[in-house]
C-alpha cells in the first residue's frame, strides 16, 4: 500500500508518469495482461491519470472520453515496448455499466488473458466480480480544493 497526496494537476501527472514506468518494468514478466483498476470518485483525477499513462506509453489519446464509447483500444508502435512483449493499450470507462455481461461480450475474458496487453479500466469498482486477482488497484481520493490522494493497493 503505497499513498501519494498530490497538490497540483501537475504533480499528479508527474507521479503517474514515474508510477508508469516503474510499473512497465516491474510487471514485465507476469502471465495475462496487466490491469489497472482506477477507482474514485468524479473529478478525482483518475482521466488525468489514465492520460499521462497513455502518454508514457506513447500514445496520443483523443480528448473525447471513452465513457461515451466504453473503451479505446490503441496501438503501441514504439519498438520498445514490444520488446517488452507489450503491444495494445486499452482504456476502459465504464461508469455507464450496470451489468458487467455488457463487458463481457466485448470479449473481455480475452483481452485480459492476453500476455501483450495492457488494460487500464476508470470505475473500476463496477466491474470488480470479473477483474482479474492480479490486477493493480488504484484509489482515488478528492481531498481539499487541487488536493488529490492516489493509493496504490
Ligand atoms: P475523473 O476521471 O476521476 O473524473 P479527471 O481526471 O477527469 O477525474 O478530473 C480531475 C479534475 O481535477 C481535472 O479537471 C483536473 O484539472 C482537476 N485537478 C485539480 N487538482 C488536481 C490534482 N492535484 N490532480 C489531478 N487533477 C486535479
Ligand atoms: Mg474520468
Amino acid at each position: 500500500m503505497k499513498k501519494f497526496v498530490s497538490n497540483n494537476p501537475e504533480e499528479s501527472k508527474k507521479f503517474a508518469q514515474d508510477f508508469a514506468e516503474k510499473i512497465l518494468a516491474e510487471k514485465c514478466a507476469e502471465n495475462g495482461a496487466l490491469v489497472l483498476a482506477l477507482v474514485g470518485d468524479l473529478g478525482s483525477g483518475k482521466t488525468t491519470f489514465a492520460r499521462v499513462f497513455a502518454e508514457a506509453l506513447g500514445v496520443k489519446e483523443k480528448v473525447k472520453s471513452p465513457t461515451f464509447i466504453i473503451f479505446r483500444k490503441s496501438k503501441l508502435v514504439d519498438k520498445k515496448w514490444q520488446e517488452k512483449r507489450f503491444e495494445h493499450f486499452y482504456h476502459f470507462d465504464v461508469y455507464r455499466v450496470h451489468d458487467e455481461k455488457e463487458i463481457l461480450n466485448l470479449g473481455w475474458e480475452e483481452i485480459i488473458s492476453d500476455h501483450k496487453n495492457i488494460v487500464l479500466v476508470e470505475w473500476a469498482d463496477k466491474i470488480k466480480n470479473i477483474l482479474p486477482g492480479n490486477c493493480v488497484k488504484i484509489n482515488f481520493k478528492h481531498l481539499r480544493g487541487d488536493k488529490r490522494e492516489v493509493e496504490i493497493a
